[in-house]
Order: C-alpha cells, then structure tokens, then sequence
C-alpha cells in the first residue's frame, strides 16, 4: 500500500461560536474533577488577552483562554473539520479521521443534560443534578463581577469571577435571591421538557437545594458582614453560629445593637427559624422530622416520622424573608 501522502502537521480551521440571545458564550471548565458549564458575554471574553488567567467560577481551576471550550463545541467543530477534511484529503479520508475522531471523543460526553452544580457544601457532598437541555435557559442566572466588571452566567450557584477569580459575596447572595423567586418558571419549563411526574421529582430536588441554598448563602454573607463590623469571625466555639438564628441574632445585637426580630420583626424571624431547621433536617436527616425539629422549629404542621414536603410558595417567602434581613444587617454595617 502506498503511504506517500502527507498529512500535515497542524492545519488551522476556524469555526463561528454561537451566542445566546444575550450574547454569552457557552465555556466548560477543562479540570476533570469539574467539568461545569457556564457563560461569559463575549465582549468580555473578546478583550481578555491570551497571557490571561481564567478561573472555573465552580472549582477555581485555572488555565488559559484556549481551555475552556465546551464538549458540544468541540464535537461540533469535529463535524465542520470532517466537512472541510473531506475536500482537502478525500482519498485519504479513513486513515486521518481515526485519529482526528478518538481525539475529541476522549472529552466527549452526553450532550443532551447538562450537570448542574449544587450549592451546599458539608455535610455529604451533594449528588449533581441532570438537568434537561430546554429547561436550562431560565434556570441560568446572569452576574457582574463586583471587582472587575466581567460578566458571566451559570446555573446552580457559582462562586468566583472568571476573569479575576473574585468571590463576590453581595452578588452571588442577589443571584440565589433570584434563581428562589424564577422557581415557578422552572418549574413550568420543567414540565415542559419532562412530563409531569420526573419534572414533579426534579422539581422537589430544587426546592430542596433552593432552601439549602438559601441557608448556606445567608451564612456566608452573614460572616462577611460580621467580620465588616466585629474585625473577626465568630469564634471556634461558637460553631456554625449562623446557622443557629437565635444564637445569631443575640450575637448581631451584642455586635450592633439590633437583633434579627428588630429587623424583620417577630412572625418572620419564626418563619424564616422555621426554613432553618427544615433545612436542618432535610441535610442531616433526609427530610424526616424529628422530635428535634418539632421543639426547635416550633412547626406544628409535621410530626415526627413524616418527611418535609418544600412548596413553591415555601421558596418564594423565605427569599422574601432572607432578603429582608440581610438588606436590614447590612444597614447596620459602620
Ligand atoms: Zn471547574
Ligand atoms: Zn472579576
């Protein structure tokens, strides 16, 4: 067999990269522990050099501009070089296209779901979420860095910039704000893509998440205002004190003066103490009430041995309620 022709060594081919509507493009993290998908707006990603550092705004994985193309973009890429490979080689085709396809397909993996990232860390690490394709859109949330400016989109809860790899606090806290109060439209679009009973159970998994989430983002942005106004964070003994809402709020007023009921007054602290120890049991005990939870929650409507069902409507009060609060503590900053 002859074997005189040539495959050159490196052929450039450039591809066009869609935008959403809002013109962000599709990135995925190069780390194989991670693997996350999420966005940035092309201007942004544009006028980034090529010497720049970019951040998984999940792990914080770092690497180049170059690394951070998608397994949809790279398979599509693979088709268009196919395309053109078989103008430019025909006789050729088989031998070079071996290579070419075991390359890309060593990334490749399901396109049709994508991973979503859960937000609650401890305790056992979450299993991700497969959520469907049709019903990412509203589920994605959109944010601009409070550092740097660049913009950038994920779906579940992302902590760094991209480009500067900040942890902004403040806009990360508004982003879970909004993603709880979208939960009727992705619920809806769920439906859509599912059918009623898997977008039923999906459903439920979000709530759940959203409540843990909830929690999880008052905490972290509870100790960053703590440390705005005491010079420190609370002290070893004092645990996971803002998770434990009486113990924080004597905490706030001892640091400040006021307490959480002086700020969202009386019925809303319940509530919202109310969200905390569902949160509590749906972390540590699958959901299952407890005699614990009866007495810390004072919530009359489970009985131990029944498991906590979160509702929309459960998801809307208690961004509400957070929102409330944290807009109150950070009144109250020097
Ligand atoms: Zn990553
Ligand atoms: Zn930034």
């Amino acid at each position: 067999m002859s074997n005189n022709f040539k495959i050159p060594g490196e052929i450039e081919l450039s591809f066009p990269v869609e935008t959403d509507a809002d013109g962000y493009y599709d990135k995925e993290c190069p780390s194989e522990n991670c693997l996350s998908k999420f966005k940035v707006h092309q201007d942004d990603w544009k006028a980034l050099d090529e010497e720049s550092t970019i951040h998984c705004p999940f792990c914080r994985h770092e690497a180049g501009p170059r690394s951070w193309w998608t397994t949809e973009q790279l398979e599509q890429a693979k088709q268009m070089a196919l395309e053109q490979a078989k103008h430019i080689f025909s006789g050729h085709l088989d031998k070079m296209l071996g290579g070419m396809a075991s390359d890309f397909n060593r990334r490749q993996r399901s396109g049709s779901f994508i991973t979503m990232k859960m937000d609650y860390r401890g305790f056992n690490a979450p299993e991700p979420v497969m959520v469907p394709l049709a019903a990412v859109d509203v589920m994605q949330s959109k944010i601009t860095c409070g550092s740097c400016g660049f913009r950038f989109g994920f779906i579940g809860t992302a902590y760094f910039c991209p480009k500067c790899g900040h942890h902004d606090i403040e806009a990360i806290f508004a982003a879970h704000l909004r993603k709880m109060r979208k939960m009727p439209e992705t619920i809806e679009a769920l439906q859509v893509a599912l059918g009623r009973d898997e977008a039923a159970n999906l459903a439920n998994t979000l709530m759940e998440e959203a409540i843990k989430g909830g929690v999880t983002q008052f905490e972290t942005i509870a100790r960053h205002y703590y440390v705005l106004v005491t010079g420190a964070l609370p002290s070893r003994e004092k645990g996971n004190l803002f998770q434990r809402l009486p113990d924080a709020s004597a905490e706030w007023r001892s640091a400040t003066g006021k307490a959480f009921e002086d700020i969202i007054g009386k019925d809303d602290l319940g509530r919202l103490n109310v969200y905390f120890q569902r949160r509590h049991v749906l972390g540590h005990n699958d959901g299952h009430v407890d005699e614990k939870y009866v007495a810390t929650s004072g919530d009359t409507s489970y009985q131990p041995a029944q498991r906590i069902v979160v509702k929309v409507g459960d998801v809307l009060d208690f961004a509400d309620i957070l929102e409330r609060l944290v807009n109150g503590l950070r009144e109250s900053l020097p």
